[in-house]
């Protein structure tokens, strides 16, 4: 049995539709890496990307890593209605497109959205179903090496990103869980139990709950004739 088939086993219930779920995280906590990871672990997933007026970094891909869109672009997008969710990050727009969201959960896949804050707030307003995770790593120490090491930013957007980083971490309490990504392949797994267990909740098999009562009921009745 593959490790995909023994993480399928662990949840034998009904999937109806999937679940949204948001993942922030400082910028430098490795969530890329770890969204990264988790799809390629795992099938019932679905990654959204999102549209930005940030300029592409070295090696980003259109259409994988975001849509790289103009402002005149993404403000069209906004009117239309055709974002979930919106927000302005050190300088740049960045939103969530609505269609490809809905017609994934309608599949029953649980759709990841690496948003940041003031995203995750809008989320979980609109859809108090969904669950927020925050990723952090160990130290801060560690959060401006991976800034710097990826080196792509400038020292001035890395001292604009540390800051947003301090802002954030006063708003931790809005999400669900937090993770302390110290090891990609643990947090990776531990990520996956914390979504998959979230379709265990009595509200999320309501579909079973309530078939398990019509059949008793059913078995009940066969026994009084
Ligand atoms: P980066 O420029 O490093 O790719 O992303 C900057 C921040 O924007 C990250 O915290 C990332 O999670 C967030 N972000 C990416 N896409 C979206 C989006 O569609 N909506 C919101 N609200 N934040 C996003």
């Amino acid at each position: 049995m593959s490790d995909k088939t023994i993480e399928k086993a662990h949840h034998p219930f009904i999937r109806n539709k999937g679940m949204l779920v948001v993942i922030s995280g400082f910028s430098g906590s490795g969530k890329g890496t770890l969204m990264k990871q988790l799809m390629e672990n795992y099938d019932y997933y679905s990654l959204s990307v999102s549209a930005t007026t940030r300029q592409p970094r070295p090696g980003e891909v259109e259409g994988k890593d975001y849509f790289f869109v103009t402002k005149q672009k993404f403000f069209g997008m906004l009117q239309n209605d055709e974002l979930l969710e919106y927000a302005s990050y050190v300088d740049n727009f960045y939103g969530t497109p609505r269609s490809y969201v809905e017609q994934e959960m309608e599949k029953g896949k649980d759709v990841i959205l690496e948003i940041e804050m003031q995203g995750a707030l809008k989320i979980k307003a609109k859809f108090p179903e969904s669950v927020l995770v925050f990723i952090t790593p160990p130290t801060v120490e560690e959060l401006g090496e991976r800034l710097r090491k990826r080196g792509t930013e400038t020292e001035e957007v890395i001292r604009k990103r540390m800051a947003k980083a301090a802002q954030e971490a006063e708003g931790i309490e809005a999400y669900d869980y937090i993770l302390i990504n110290d090891n990609l392949d643990k947090t990776t797994k531990h990520l996956n139990y914390l979504i998959q267990d979230q379709h265990m909740r009595v509200r999320s098999q309501i579909d079973f709950v309530e078939k398990i009562r019509k059949d008793l009921r059913t078995y009940y009745t066969s026994l009084n004739n």
